[in-house]
C-alpha cells in the first residue's frame, strides 16, 4: 500500500509503549521538580525569530543552521522554539515574574531543531527543563544538580550516567579566553575541519567541543580556560564543587566541555550516558546570568537545565534491557510495558451495565489502578485470551452469580493464587496489598 501521508522526517509518531516511556521520564521529572519547590510554567511554541537570533546567538548552530522560521500572514518572523530557556526569560520579564523575589520554574514539551535525523537525534523532540532566577550562588547550580541527580535515582538510572562540570567565567573571562583560543588556532587554519574552520571566526569556544580526531590533536596543546578565570571566578568554582563533594555527588571536571549557547557563563554542566550511541548528551545546562538583562530586564542571576526526554527513554530502555528480570514485574510502574492493570471480562455481554458499574468502583477504590474494559466480545475464554495478552496482572470477573452476591471475582493472571470472590473493598483491599508487595 502506498502511503498517502507521512509524518515528516525527523518527526515521530509514538503511541502506547513508547508514549508510556515519555511519559514516565516526564512524570518523574515533574515529580522531582515539585519536590524541589519548582512552578510550572507553560510556554508558547512560537516565538519571534529575533529572540533566538539574539538570545542563543547568531553564530550557534541552532540558529545559524537548525530552525524552523516562517513568516506569519501579516510576514513577522517566527521561530518554532528550539529550546526553552530564551521563552522561559522573555515570559518571566514580560509578566513581571522576577520583581524582587526569586523564582523556580519547570517546563516540558517539544522542541523543533532541523537536524540529521538518527538514533537519539530527532527534529522534534522533548525536553524537561528548569530554571532559577534571582540565585547568584553556586547553590542554586548544585540545586539543579542534585535535582537532575533525584531524577535519575527516580528512573534506576543513577549508576548510568556521569556528571561534567566547567567554568566558563563571565563574559569577558570567556572573550579573553576566546582571543588566546584564536591565536594559538590561527597557525593551524588548514588543518582544521570544516567546521572548526569556520567557529574560529564565529564562535571559536565551539572548536573545543569538536568531535573530529585531528582537530582535537591540534586543541591538545591550545591554552586552558581555567588559566583564564578571576580568583573570583575560580572562588564561586570551587565552592560549587566543595558543595557537590559534600553532597555526595559526583562528577568530573572537564576543561573542554562548552555549550552550544552563547548565554551560558560560570559553571556548565552536562550528564552524559553509556550505552546509548554517539548521542549521549541526556541533559545540560549551566549559569546564565547576562541573559536577562540581554532581554532587557534588571540584571537578574540565573541557571538552568534541559534534560533530553526521548534519550533518557532510550537510556531506560538500554538498562531495562541488560536487566532481564523486568518481566516477572506486575505494577504499573514497573519495566515491562502493559497497558492495564485489571482486564474486566463478563460472564455475558448482558452483565455489560454491572461489569462497567464495577470496573468504575473499583478505579474510585484504587487511585492509580488502571482497569480496561473487554473489547471484542465472544465467550469467556475468548476474553481471557485477550486479558492474558493485554499484559494486565488481574482479571476482573463479573457474572450472574456475582451480580446476585452483591460480589465480583478476582483473577491473578502472572501469579498462581486462587480466585476469590468478595466485596468491591476486599477487592480492591487485595488489590492494593499486592500493589505494596511489589
Ligand atoms: P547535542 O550536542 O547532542 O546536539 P545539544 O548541546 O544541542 O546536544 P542542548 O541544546 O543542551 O543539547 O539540549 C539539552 C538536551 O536535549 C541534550 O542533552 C539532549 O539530551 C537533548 N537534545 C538536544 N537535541 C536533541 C535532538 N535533536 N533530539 C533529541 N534530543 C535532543
Ligand atoms: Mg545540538
Amino acid at each position: 500500500m502506498s502511503l498517502r501521508y507521512r509524518a515528516v522526517r525527523g518527526m515521530r509518531d509514538l503511541a502506547s509503549e513508547a508514549a508510556a516511556e515519555l511519559r514516565r521520564v516526564e512524570d518523574q521529572c515533574i515529580a522531582a521538580a515539585r519536590a524541589f519547590g519548582y512552578e510550572e510554567i507553560r510556554l508558547p511554541l512560537v516565538e519571534s525569530t529575533d529572540l533566538f537570533s539574539r538570545g542563543i546567538g547568531e553564530a550557534t548552530d541552532i540558529v545559524a543552521k537548525e530552525m524552523y522560521v516562517f513568516d506569519d500572514r501579516r510576514g513577522n518572523s517566527l521561530a518554532l522554539r528550539p529550546e526553552g530557556t530564551a521563552g522561559c526569560v522573555r515570559a518571566c520579564i514580560q509578566q513581571g515574574l522576577l520583581h524582587n523575589r526569586t523564582q523556580r520554574l519547570w517546563y516540558a514539551g517539544p522542541m523543533f531543531r532541523y537536524e540529521r535525523p538518527q538514533q537519539g537525534r530527532y527534529r522534534q523532540f522533548d525536553q524537561f527543563g528548569a530554571e532559577i532566577f534571582g540565585v547568584g550562588g553556586p547553590e542554586a547550580d548544585a540545586e539543579l544538580i542534585q535535582m537532575v541527580a533525584a531524577i535519575w535515582d527516580g528512573l534506576g538510572l543513577r549508576d548510568a550516567v556521569r556528571l561534567e562540570i566547567n567554568a566558563l567565567g563571565s563574559s569577558a573571562s570567556r572573550a579573553a579566553y576566546g582571543e588566546a583560543l584564536v591565536a594559538y588556532l590561527a597557525p593551524y587554519e588548514d588543518e582544521l575541519d570544516g567546521d572548526s574552520r569556520q567557529r574560529l571566526r564565529l564562535n571559536p569556544l565551539r572548536i573545543l567541543d569538536s568531535k573530529v580526531e585531528s582537530t582535537r590533536r591540534i586543541l591538545e596543546e591550545a591554552p586552558n580556560l581555567a588559566d583564564y578565570l578571576d580568583a573570583s571566578e575560580r572562588a564561586q568554582f570551587d565552592t560549587l564543587r566543595e558543595l557537590l563533594d559534600s553532597l555526595g555527588l559526583l562528577y568530573r571536571v572537564n576543561r573542554r566541555l562548552v555549550r552550544g549557547f552563547d548565554y551560558y557563563t560560570h559553571a556548565v554542566v552536562e550528564w552524559v550516558a553509556e550505552g546509548i550511541g554517539s548521542q549521549d548528551a541526556v541533559c545540560a545546562g549551566g549559569r546564565y546570568d547576562g541573559l536577562i538583562e540581554l532581554f532587557g530586564g534588571r540584571p537578574t542571576p540565573a541557571a538552568g537545565f534541559a534534560l533530553g526526554i526521548d534519550r533518557v527513554a532510550l537510556l531506560l530502555r538500554e538498562v531495562a534491557d541488560a536487566s532481564a528480570e523486568a518481566s516477572a514485574a506486575c505494577s504499573a510502574g514497573a519495566l515491562s510495558y502493559s497497558a492495564a492493570d485489571v482486564h474486566v471480562v463478563m460472564q455475558d455481554r448482558k452483565y455489560m451495565p454491572a461489569a462497567m458499574a464495577a470496573a468504575q468502583a473499583l478505579r474510585v477504590r484504587v487511585p492509580g489502578l488502571r482497569v480496561r474494559m473487554d473489547a471484542g466480545g465472544g465467550g469467556l475464554s475468548a476474553q481471557f485470551r485477550r486479558a492474558d495478552r493485554s499484559g494486565a496482572c488481574w482479571a476482573m470477573i463479573v457474572g450472574e452469580d456475582e451480580i446476585a452476591q452483591n460480589r465480583v471475582s478476582l483473577k491473578w493472571l502472572r501469579a498462581n493464587r486462587p480466585q476469590v470472590t468478595a466485596s468491591m473493598d476486599e477487592v480492591a483491599a487485595a488489590i492494593r496489598e499486592s500493589q505494596a508487595q511489589d
